[in-house]
């Protein structure tokens, strides 16, 4: 294995590892494995209101029945404060950080009266962080971020329109994932990011800050969500089933015809990731 391809799967310990996120562990899995690279595990631990103990634990077993382990020592968001301070004191210092008073209701009596479709921050903080600071922004530019993502093809996002200036360190005193996924992608050397679509739309604000930091803006792959019988995304807060690991052989051929791929009726687990894999490598040659 080499540096030129580092993929990772990086799970929020929210509860147990579903179909959905399942989907998302196999997808990055076998893109690594097509690549010849390596493929970690991050466990994104940074938001203990959400966090339910023990579920990391749960999902690193979950995904050993399938026999997927991470190539190196797994990592825990809550290790990495230090590092997300520092990356935030530098884009302090840069003048890309302002402090911000609103409460979420001002910030949608604003938006309304701005006329702004939801969730997006009106600004009000922008000129002059006020004393009472509750949270932390960063300050976005006019410049459109574009990218090419693998399987959604030319994406482009005015952040500054589309989002506003985003939180970088919560109201609570936490950090936020995007601050947070940028610093640890970076300094494990991300090459390579394969996850759920629900993020590419986030994907804009992360490269924002990959610029901001001087930091490479990895390759991206979007995939499709699985979603449950009425049409929804499956979530581990809304208490999405456990992946089932009777037979976990049943459950990677049925993932992968939904990855868009076709019955591989393989007699093994090691032999199914070997297959898929090939076949992965053949669509996903990137
Ligand atoms: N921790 C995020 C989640 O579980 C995924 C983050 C990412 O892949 O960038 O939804």
């Amino acid at each position: 294995m080499s540096d030129h391809y580092r993929g990772r799967f990086a799970p929020s310990p929210t509860g147990p590892l579903h179909l959905g996120s399942m989907a998302c562990a196999m997808a990055s899995f076998l893109d690594a494995r097509a690549h010849d690279g390596a493929w970690l595990i991050r466990i994104e631990d940074i938001d203990p209101p959400r966090d339910i103990p023990g579920a990391d634990k749960d999902i690193i077993d979950t995904l050993g029945r399938f026999h997927l382990s991470s190539d190196e020592p797994i990592l825990w968001q809550h290790d990495r404060y230090d590092h997300y301070q520092a990356a935030f004191d530098s884009l302090v210092h840069d003048g890309r950080v302002y402090g911000c008073s609103c409460t979420r209701s001002q910030i949608k009596t604003r938006s309304e009266e701005l006329g702004l479709p939801g969730g997006i921050y009106p600004g009000t903080c922008r000129s002059g962080a006020s004393a009472d600071a509750r949270s932390w922004r960063f300050r976005t530019d006019a410049e459109p971020i574009a990218f090419v993502d693998r399987a959604c093809g030319p994406y482009t996002q005015s952040v500054e329109k589309e989002v506003g200036d985003f939180v970088l360190k919560r109201a609570d005193g936490l950090w936020a994932y995007q601050l947070a996924v940028v610093v640890d992608d970076a300094d494990q050397g991300m090459t390579h990011i394969v996850r759920g679509r629900d993020l590419l739309d986030n994907t804009p604000r992360q490269i924002a800050l990959q610029r901001a930091l001087g930091v490479p803006t990895p390759s991206y792959l979007h995939i499709d969500l699985v979603l449950n019988n009425s049409g929804q995304k499956l979530s581990k807060q809304q208490g999405a089933a456990r992946v089932p690991t009777e037979a976990p052989l049943s459950v990677l051929e049925a993932l992968w015809l939904h990855l868009g791929g076709e019955k591989i009726g393989a007699d093994s687990l090691d032999a199914f990731w070997s297959i898929a894999a090939q076949l992965w490598g053949r669509r996903y040659a990137r």
